[in-house]
């Protein structure tokens, strides 16, 4: 077993993990997307070397399964000889309309590349756990919100300008926010902030820092906006008071949230996947959908989304190739399991829109298996104890009107919980009892209620209907469950056996 074989590590492509069905692998083009013959001789080579499986995480990275030692390293090779160039080291991301969205504050990509440099200069490539990570967020119409990271820089405009607020340790709603520097310091900061880490051993990440270390941070030197800038986080929350036992930012103005916990590829960010009847009325914020049509600057860029971010190679490969049929030249990762098409005129998004849906991808981003956050289960995970896919089709197909935006369902094989690590209004969850129920919680809670696993989509049509009858006029689905009380949701569930 080598460093990255463990559950829980990052199987990149010289590094497979152990999972249910066989190896797992993990790659990221340096470019962040691939041209549509390149992806269709890696669906083939995935055809050939692994199950047919590919999947696309919430990250936006793509996965190989089923694979074997041996034919995992004939699909490196081959990864190799047509030239795709994958990304290494520590993860430093940019959003997937990065350098070509007409809307975004900046371009992200050379900062990106000033970080990526300086991280290898400063030797903390090899002393870093495999999920430390970095986002630059260049704004604009697909963010990186919902992407949680240990060091995350958000581009802001001040006085004609282009600053960076520096944030840890979260995704954009639950990171703590350091500072609002220009783009020498914000890469000064991140990687002090990873040295930090480094010197914290191979399993810390900036949620461990003290209050000091964020402080001296906070306070790294730094040329500042020339004017104080608008509240930029989602919550507006007031930083916490001073340098003595806590943060003070170096520029106060900047709210302070409290540091979340989040990490992982397999992190589904509570701005994607909650919930829940907290707030009026039941809604969330949400950032904009990868799914449906984006203006760039050569044209439209294309969103679309793998159901569960699983598809068969077959599916990909097909849709690849209509997509290099209609011109396009490239077919970018986006998180959110999604693809972005670009190179489109509006009528070929047309064309190859209604092809996808054909294929089965998700066209639309009010389809109800967006609202649904399903792993493999049975019979691809060995962990797993139910068939959380089927259910979760089966669901999308009979209970539409509960998914909509205001909740969404986790469908876990185990107690893991890898597709949504935090609560969520409804989970499923496999045991040895069959497919328990967790009401405002996660997979690792005690379930409410069970039902046998094949049989538990019929369970959620239980509670679907009691909402159809029970919701009043503009309340939302997650508010009408928070009505129904967690006792009477579990009963709901239960009942038809
Ligand atoms: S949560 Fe799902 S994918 Fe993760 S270990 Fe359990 S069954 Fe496997």
């Amino acid at each position: 077993m080598n460093a990255f074989s463990r559950r829980g590590a990052c199987p990149a492509l010289s590094a497979p993990m152990q999972t249910g069905d066989g190896l797992l692998v993990r790659l990221n083009p340096v470019t962040g997307g691939l041209a549509p013959n390149l992806l269709i001789r890696l669906g083939e080579s995935a055809l050939r070397h692994g199950n047919g499986i590919m999947e696309v995480t919430a990250r936006g990275s793509l996965q190989i399964r089923g694979l074997t030692a041996e034919s995992a390293r004939l699909l490196a090779a081959e990864v190799d000889v047509l030239g795709i160039a994958v990304r290494s080291g520590v993860p430093v991301e940019t959003g997937p309309l990065a350098g070509i969205d007409p809307q975004e504050v900046a371009d992200p990509r050379p900062l990106a590349e000033r970080i990526r440099t300086a991280i290898e200069e400063a030797g903390l490539t090899g002393r870093l756990g495999p999920k430390v990570s970095v986002v630059v967020d260049g704004g604009g119409q697909l963010t990186m919100d919902t992407v949680a990271a240990d060091v995350r820089l958000r581009a802001v405009r001040a006085g004609g300008d282009t600053f960076w607020s520096v944030s840890v340790a979260g995704d954009a709603r639950s990171a703590k926010p350091l500072a609002t520097v220009d783009a020498g310091a914000a890469r000064d900061i991140a990687v002090a902030a990873l040295r930090m880490v480094a010197e914290k051993g191979g399993e810390a990440h900036t949620r461990d820092l003290s209050e000091r270390q964020l402080a001296s941070l906070a306070g790294w030197r730094s040329f500042a906006p020339p004017s104080v800038l608008p509240d930029i986080s989602p919550t507006g929350g007031e930083i916490s008071s001073s340098r003595g036992g806590s943060l003070s930012a170096a520029n106060s103005h900047i709210p302070t949230p409290a540091i979340g916990e989040n990490e992982g590829d397999s992190l589904i960010s509570p701005l994607v996947g909650e919930m829940s009847g907290r707030t009026e009325g039941g809604a969330v914020e949400r950032p904009r959908s990868p799914i449906g049509l984006f203006n760039v600057d050569e044209g439209t860029a294309f969103g679309i989304a793998l159901p569960f971010g699983s598809m068969p190679a077959q599916n990909l490969i097909e849709l690849a190739t209509k997509a290099a049929e209609l011109g396009s030249t490239e077919i970018r990762l986006a998180p959110g399991r999604a693809l972005l098409v670009l190179g489109l005129s509006p009528s070929a998004c047309a064309t190859l829109q209604s092809t996808a849906a054909t294929l089965g991808f998700v066209t639309s981003p009010a389809d109800p298996r967006t609202r649904i956050a399903a792993c493999p289960g049975t019979p691809a995970c060995a962990s797993g104890n139910i068939a959380t896919r089927t259910i979760a089709e089966t669901i999308a197909t009979e209970s539409p009107d509960l998914l909509d935006t205001s909740l969404t369902l986790h469908i876990s094989g185990c107690a893991k919980g890898c597709a949504h690590p935090g609560p969520a209004m409804l989970t499923l969850v496999g045991d040895e009892n069959g497919a328990g129920l967790v009401v405002d919680g996660t997979a690792k809670a005690l379930p409410a209620g069970y039902r046998p696993g094949y049989d538990a989509a019929r369970g959620i049509a239980g509670i679907a209907a009691a909402i159809h009858d029970a919701r009043h006029q503009g309340e939302t689905a997650a508010a009408c469950l928070t009505r129904l009380g967690a006792s009477g949701i579990a009963d709901l569930y239960r009942r038809n056996q």
